[in-house]
């Protein structure tokens, strides 16, 4: 835990948030800054940097992560008319929150390529 990390500091609940799911291993909250009427970001409890950073040992924090998307689209009501999940990495990947991150996006029609 980096109390420099937003988003560690979200899963320390030391910083509020929507939190809409908490796993073992992972977070989830509402972006605060929606690009799309639904728009949660997915993390791992453990500070990891990036999508780069993944190691072996992350598989199953991960499927559970990918699992979490599912339910919360479910949940969303969006389940049916479909939605993107998408991790950015690096400064030309648009990455802004160096705390691995996917963002869970839909209600809307999503464009391709995303820009
Ligand atoms: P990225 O640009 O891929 O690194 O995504 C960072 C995302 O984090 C953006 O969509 C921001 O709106 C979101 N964000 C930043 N700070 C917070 C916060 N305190 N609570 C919720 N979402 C946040
Ligand atoms: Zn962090």
């Amino acid at each position: 835990m980096s109390s420099s990390c937003v988003f560690c500091r979200i899963v320390a609940r030391d910083q509020p948030a929507d939190i809409m799911h908490v796993s073992d291993n992972v977070v989830a909250f509402r972006d605060i800054n929606p690009q799309a009427p639904t728009h949660i970001q997915l993390v791992p409890k453990e500070h990891i940097e990036s999508a780069a950073d993944l190691e072996e040992r992350h598989a199953g924090m991960l499927a559970e992560l990918v699992r979490a998307a599912a339910h919360l689209a479910n949940a969303e009501g969006i389940a049916d008319s479909g939605w993107r999940l998408v991790t950015n990495v690096g400064p030309e990947g648009g990455q802004h929150v160096y705390h691995l991150h996917f963002h869970l996006l839909g209600g809307r029609q999503m464009h391709w390529p995303p820009g």
